[in-house]
């Protein structure tokens, strides 16, 4: 199903970030998305697709002909189905960690060999399960590696590349509980870590079927040069393998994902362009044709193609401070909300009619439905004073935002929808997600169980 076009006047097809999201602002507003819901969240259909051909053309560029380059999409990013799907449409695979994002890869009709299992903490089940389907794994620790060991010798041929994650071991960036690569990190095998070089150079050699080793050491907040030398430490150790074995016994390296995004503007900041450059400055080999490539990028792709509505429901003014109440807060900016110096949103105000809110500039706190203090999108935001009834929207929030909801105070996961621009100067929506209806929420709340604990 796809709503109607509003009949808006013709406009050029392919408007800058800022006037198409004033545009699907009013459109949503017009065709009565949030007369349904006081919150809803949207997804530029054409932007994913062109963050997905922007990383494409960025590995193409610098990736010797004929190099395997595979793309995926960390599913944790925006776990839903419509969206692996339209990355899949686009080139782009699947990076599930956990039995859950795999289930949806597959809803997805993402085919094995573009999915890959990263998960910390996979049980000997799913890691049979992966080896049965084909899915590349890649074993974060000796106990898991034994796991594999025992699977290999006791099951059938799998078609499964397998590798090892490792810690680089490299640095912090600004973020501690984003920091992949500190060298206490708990993700993957530790590189400096005494003896462990040689311990991981014998895993291989005893173990034909290893033929990957895979990292992630980026995140927000971690610049691009500490990425690419997380990057250049596993290209090093991939070729001391290969020649301790006297031969190409790594053939594949993923790198991960972790591009940082710019949540200050419409800018897209870093590039995949930037960070190819980045790579090849750190590691001149890595695009040599060497090695096969695979990423995994989640919040580059889908941060900025995400936008929260929410209608103001209350203004009010506290101890000096003009206050919005808004129907957007911890249930879908959990990170920015519980650690507000790390994630900073922008909030652009809109009219009832979604129309954008003029005026002189009042620092207000923008406020979520919770109850309790700190549920605040924003403190002190410079904005156009807001009224009951208007719209507030929240830009970037397409990865690890509404697509991550916090069930506090049980509010309801809210609907979300694509939007396309039409070649008329319309907007098209088309439903990605049903809004959380109150019977779902007793369901999962346990109302099938009513007298079980009498
Ligand atoms: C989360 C994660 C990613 C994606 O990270 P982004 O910062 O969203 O690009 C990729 N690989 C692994 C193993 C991850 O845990």
């Amino acid at each position: 199903m796809a709503y109607m076009a509003a009949p808006t006047p013709a406009r050029t097809p392919l408007p800058d970030p800022a006037t198409l999201r004033d545009l699907a602002v009013r459109a949503a507003v017009e065709q009565g998305l949030l007369d349904r819901e006081p919150v809803t969240c949207l997804l530029d259909v054409a932007g994913i697709r062109a963050r997905a051909a922007s990383l494409t053309a960025a590995f193409d560029a610098a990736a010797a002909p004929g190099t395997p380059v595979l793309h995926t999409f960390a599913v944790k990013a925006a776990p839903l189905v419509p969206v692996l799907r339209l990355l899949a449409d686009a080139g782009v695979g699947c990076e599930v960690a956990s039995p859950g994002e795999l289930a949806l890869a597959r809803a997805a009709g993402v085919p094995a060999e573009r999915t890959v299992l990263d998960s910390p903490a996979k049980t000997e089940a799913e890691l049979r399960e992966a080896l049965a389907l084909g899915i590349a794994v890649n074993a974060d620790n000796a106990q898991e590696l034994e796991r594999l060991d025992a699977l290999m010798a006791a099951g059938p041929p799998t078609r499964s590349p397998i590798g090892l994650r490792i810690n680089p071991q490299t640095g912090a960036g600004t973020i501690d509980a984003l920091s992949t690569a500190t060298a206490t990190s708990k993700f993957g095998f530790a590189l400096r870590d005494p003896g462990a070089r040689e311990r991981l150079v014998r895993a291989f050699l005893d173990r034909p079927w290893l033929t990957r080793l895979h990292t992630h050491s980026g995140s927000q907040g971690v610049p691009l040069a500490l990425i690419a030398q997380g990057v250049r430490e596993v290209h090093a150790l991939a070729e001391e393998v290969n020649a301790a074995a006297g031969r190409r016994r790594i053939d594949t390296l993923d790198i991960g994902g972790g591009l940082p995004v710019d949540f200050a503007s419409d800018e897209h900041a870093p590039t995949y362009a930037a960070y190819v450059t980045a790579l090849r400055a750190a590691v001149p080999a890595l695009f040599d044709g060497s090695y096969g490539l695979v990423t995994e990028f989640g919040r580059s792709l889908l941060a900025k193609q995400g936008l929260i509505l929410a209608r103001v429901e209350y203004t009010k003014e506290t101890g000096g401070r003009p206050i919005a109440v808004t129907h957007a807060g911890v249930q879908l900016a959990t990170r920015t909300v519980y650690a507000p110096a790390s994630w900073p949103l922008r909030i652009l105000a809109y009219d009832a009619k979604g129309e954008p809110r003029t005026g002189p500039p009042v620092a207000q706190d923008v406020a979520g439905p919770a109850c309790f203090a700190g549920d605040l999108l924003a403190t002190a935001r410079e904005l156009p004073r807001l009224r009951p009834g208007d719209v507030i929207a929240v830009p970037d929030t397409g990865a690890y935002f509404f697509t991550a909801h916090y069930g506090y105070n049980s509010l309801p996961r809210p609907s979300v929808h694509g939007f396309t621009a039409t070649p008329r100067g319309g907007i098209r929506f088309a439903p990605a997600r049903p809004a959380q209806t109150l019977a779902d929420l007793v369901t999962e709340a346990g109302g099938a169980f009513r007298d079980a604990l009498l």
